[in-house]
This record gives structure tokens, C-alpha cells and sequence, in this order.
């Protein structure tokens, strides 16, 4: 593959494993220097490893999306690593638990409402507005938010999980405010669905692989200067709110 992208770089939260790491291996192998975002020592470090014996430029960075300090600590040292941000993916996000009718509306447990907005919701908006000064020194900045088609309103596709579906629904409402806000600058923001994939996220059950999972973030990550800006996306093209 041309690496048309040498001295770009990439944050993807959530790196070490499942569509993240797909989404890492996808991009560095179009030339961008990958930015593993991970909070666990040991796997962001076997992660990193994996994708520099694949011949991919990457480094890590400690990151928590629930933690202002981790958050601005990874800031400082992507800045003095790289100096800019050229793409970030938002692709950490946590289904949380559902044993017990955690999750049916009629007996929701609020406390799994708040961990998944946190991670899912807050998570997003802490780590794009800490990052918001290193991609402004790109020419081409791109924010790509992992979402669903759970959290379509049109759709209500899925199980009933009453705090992660509206947690993308929550999503996709702040990409769009994003996009609104940031209209007349050259920072494109979308949401993307990457489909139903086998990951941890769900015992491995989904028919799809990483890869294929991560095939729409990378185009909308890459996406030409007046691409589209503020839409969800799925590999079939825009997905209903
Ligand atoms: P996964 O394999 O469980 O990976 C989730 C990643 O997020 C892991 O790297 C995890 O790190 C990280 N993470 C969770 N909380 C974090 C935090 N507070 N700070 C930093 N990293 C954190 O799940 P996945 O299937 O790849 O999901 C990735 C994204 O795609 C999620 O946003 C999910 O909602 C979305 N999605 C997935 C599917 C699907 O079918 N799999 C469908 C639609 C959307 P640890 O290893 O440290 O836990």
C-alpha cells in the first residue's frame, strides 16, 4: 500500500485491542505515525510492539478518556512527540454491565448509566477538546467518533440496552454540534458505525471482523478537504440519526 501519509499522525483511543487496533494497523499502514492511546501499561506496550514489527511507525501514550490528568498528560506528550495531530479517533467505549436488568429501561441502574456516558460520552468530548490545539496545526484535521447503529433513533437497531444505545445516541448529537461548531474551519468531524464485529466487546459473537470494522473509519479519517463533515456513517454509505 503508498503511504501517502508519511509524517501524518493518528490518535486511536482504545488501541490495544479489538476495532482500535484494526483502525491503528489500517492507518499506519497508509504511512501515519500511529498514537497508541491506551491505559494499560502491558498491552499498550504489546500493541505498540505488534504494530512496529508490522512495519508500522508507533509509539504509545498512557490514556484514560475518563481522566483530565491522563488526558493532558497524553496531550504533552503527543505535542512534544509529533507537535500536531493530524486524525483522532474516539474509539474507546464501554458497553457496561447488563446482568440483572442493568440495562432493561424498567429496572436501569444509573450507576451503569453514568460509567458508559462517561467513557462513551464524556470520554469524547474530554479528549477532542484537549486535543483541539494539536490538530488546529494540521493542514487536514479528521475526527472520527466510534458510534453504532444501537444509538440510532430511526433504526433502534440491536438488543435493548438501555445506557449504551443512548450513550451513541448521545454520540452522534455532539458530532453533530461539533461539526456545527467547527464548520468554517478545515477540522472534518463525522461518526461512523463499523457494524456488528467480533471483538471482547461482545464474547467475540459478531459476524465481522476488525478489519472490516475498521474499513469506514479510515475513510472517513482520510477524507479529502471537502468531504463531508457532521454525518454517520456505516460501510454502506450515511446511516439514519
Ligand atoms: P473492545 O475490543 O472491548 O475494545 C474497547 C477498547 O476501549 C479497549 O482498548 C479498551 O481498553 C478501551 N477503553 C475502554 N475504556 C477506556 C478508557 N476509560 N480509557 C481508555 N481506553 C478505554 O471493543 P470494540 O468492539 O473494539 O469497540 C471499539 C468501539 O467500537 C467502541 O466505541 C464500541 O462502542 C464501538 N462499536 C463496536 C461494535 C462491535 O460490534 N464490536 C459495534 C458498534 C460500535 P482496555 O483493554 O484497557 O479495556
Amino acid at each position: 500500500m503508498e503511504r501517502v501519509n508519511a509524517s501524518k499522525t493518528a490518535l486511536v483511543t482504545g488501541a490495544n485491542k479489538g476495532i482500535g487496533f484494526a483502525i491503528a494497523q489500517g492507518l499506519g499502514a497508509l504511512g501515519f505515525t500511529i498514537v497508541v492511546g491506551a491505559r494499560d501499561d502491558i498491552r499498550r506496550k504489546e500493541a505498540v510492539e505488534r504494530l512496529l514489527a508490522a512495519g508500522v511507525d508507533a509509539y504509545g501514550v498512557a490514556l484514560d478518556v475518563t481522566s483530565d490528568e491522563s488526558v493532558t498528560a497524553a496531550a504533552a506528550v503527543i505535542d512534544q512527540t509529533s507537535g500536531r495531530l493530524d486524525v483522532l479517533i474516539n474509539n474507546a467505549g464501554v458497553a457496561g454491565r447488563f446482568e440483572d436488568g442493568a440495562q432493561d429501561p424498567t429496572t436501569l441502574d444509573l450507576d451503569v448509566v453514568r460509567t458508559v456516558l462517561d467513557t462513551n460520552v464524556f470520554g469524547v468530548v474530554r479528549v477532542t477538546n484537549t486535543m483541539l490545539y494539536l490538530l488546529r496545526r494540521s493542514a487536514a484535521p479528521r475526527i472520527v467518533n466510534l458510534s453504532s447503529t444501537m444509538g440510532s433513533l430511526t433504526l433502534q437497531a440491536g438488543p435493548i440496552l438501555a445506557a449504551y444505545a443512548p450513550s451513541k445516541t448521545m454520540l452522534n448529537s455532539i458530532t453533530a454540534q461539533y461539526a456545527r461548531r467547527l464548520a468554517d474551519t478545515n477540522v472534518i468531524v463525522n461518526a461512523a458505525c463499523p457494524g456488528y464485529v467480533a471483538t471482547d466487546f461482545n464474547g467475540f459473537d459478531g459476524p465481522r471482523t476488525p478489519a472490516e470494522g475498521a474499513a469506514v473509519v479510515i475513510r472517513l479519517a482520510t477524507l479529502p478537504d471537502d468531504g463531508p463533515r457532521g454525518g454517520f456513517f456505516d460501510d454502506s454509505g450515511p446511516v439514519p440519526w
